[in-house]
């Protein structure tokens, strides 16, 4: 009885596994470019996160299953000044030059993908599947017929606004509310933008008033790419159960992340603040990799020294369900928001198939899973 037990246990198992390989799994927020431009980190070569803090390459994506996903250009928001606005634009240009080139480099391993035809044709040939996002709407500044410059480079996916308000709207983590708390009009014009040029407008980061005009004036379906859920943990980046619903109502999508500050309550002392806020002017980000590993040392002795409470994957796995029973299984995705983010149980990319593993357990047919997993992305970014 034991044995037969453990053998159904274990034929569960490896039926899950079998699964996941063949699923096609998409992740739709990583912030693996940012390791891109690091002299002597290679995309196609395994690190450790406990070396370089980096959570995404090659080799652990083919371990984990991950077939690919929404690889985001990053810039953080700046002054609104003509000179702030010229320099996020050049910086988003550079970002995309070594997206590109690293791409390029590893050809044979890795493609990018424009249409919903591409990520199955990609990842059917064994490659990886490298969609490019744009996270925050600044390098386009208060001009949004520059979104045109970027789908021209190939950018499919884009969010207004950061963690600060822009010229285009307000943040949901920016405690400064102006009279307009929504989209402004550049904001309106850049969501018109959007959609004709067939950018999926990404809503997490934007404050509820920007997400509800998002809805009100997007022709197409609106993406969360990297946003949980505040009934189960309430921070200004989750979003409310009326919300999630009226996303899905719009046929849209929220791809549930694991980054540690939206899904728990972490207090931090103000020496661990302090000691952050010190290594972010001594380091910035580091363009080598000796520079890259001496800063995650530092950082490790900043948890070390001055803990602060760490989520699981289990709380992660909370946010994920009530998605799903709230939006429905045909609006939920995945957005880890590696490379910033991970928790305890769910560190790098060899951890994904633990959430096939999980949906399984929960009671998802395999075709639900196969629609989480990339389906429902894909349906609404289409051909
Ligand atoms: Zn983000």
């Amino acid at each position: 009885m034991l044995l037969l037990a453990l053998s159904l246990a274990a034929s569960a198992c490896s039926t899950t596994g079998v699964l996941h390989r063949r699923l096609l799994t998409l992740d739709s927020h990583l912030d693996t470019p940012m390791y891109f431009g690091v002299d002597g980190w290679d995309f196609a070569e395994r690190h450790r996160r406990e070396d370089d803090g980096s959570q995404v390459d090659i080799p652990r994506m083919i371990e984990g299953g991950l077939d690919g996903g929404f690889f985001a250009t990053f810039i953080p928001q700046g002054p609104l000044t003509d000179e702030g606005r010229a320099a996020a634009r050049a910086a988003a240009h550079a970002r995309l030059d070594e997206i590109h080139a690293m791409v390029a480099r590893h050809r044979d391993l890795a493609e990018i993908a424009l249409t919903a035809a591409d990520a199955r044709r990609i990842a059917a040939a064994g490659k990886r599947v490298v969609f490019l996002s744009m996270e925050n709407g600044y390098p386009v500044g208060n001009r949004p017929e520059l979104l045109s410059e970027f789908h021209a480079r190939g950018v499919r996916m884009a969010g207004p606004v950061h963690f600060r308000n822009n010229d285009l709207g307000t943040s949901s983590t920016d405690a400064l509310r102006p009279e307009e708390p929504g989209l402004t009009a550049a904001g309106r014009a850049w969501v018109r933008e959007a959609n004709r040029l067939g950018i999926l407008i990404d809503a997490s980061h934007a404050s509820d008033a920007v997400l509800d005009e998002l809805l009100e004036l997007s022709s197409r379906p609106i993406v969360l790419s990297h946003s949980g859920a505040r009934a189960v943990f309430d921070h200004p980046r989750n979003v409310d159960d009326e919300r999630l619903r009226l996303i899905a109502a719009h046929g849209g999508v929220i791809q549930v992340p694991a980054y540690p500050d939206y899904l728990l309550e972490r207090p931090a002392s103000p020496e661990r603040n302090a000691e952050i806020a010190r290594l972010r002017q001594q380091f910035g980000m580091p363009r080598t990799l000796a520079g890259r590993r001496e800063l995650t040392r530092a950082l490790a002795e900043v948890d070390r020294r001055w803990p602060v409470p760490q989520p699981t994957y289990e709380h992660f796995v909370a946010h994920l369900l009530h998605v799903i029973q709230v939006a429905g299984v045909q609006h939920t995705g995945i957005g880890i928001d590696f490379d910033g983010g991970g928790v305890t149980g769910f560190e790098d990319a060899t951890a994904y198939p633990r959430i096939t593993a999980t949906l399984r357990q929960a009671g998802l047919s395999d075709r639900d899973i196969a629609a989480v997993w990339s389906g429902n992305l894909l349906r609404i970014l289409g051909d």
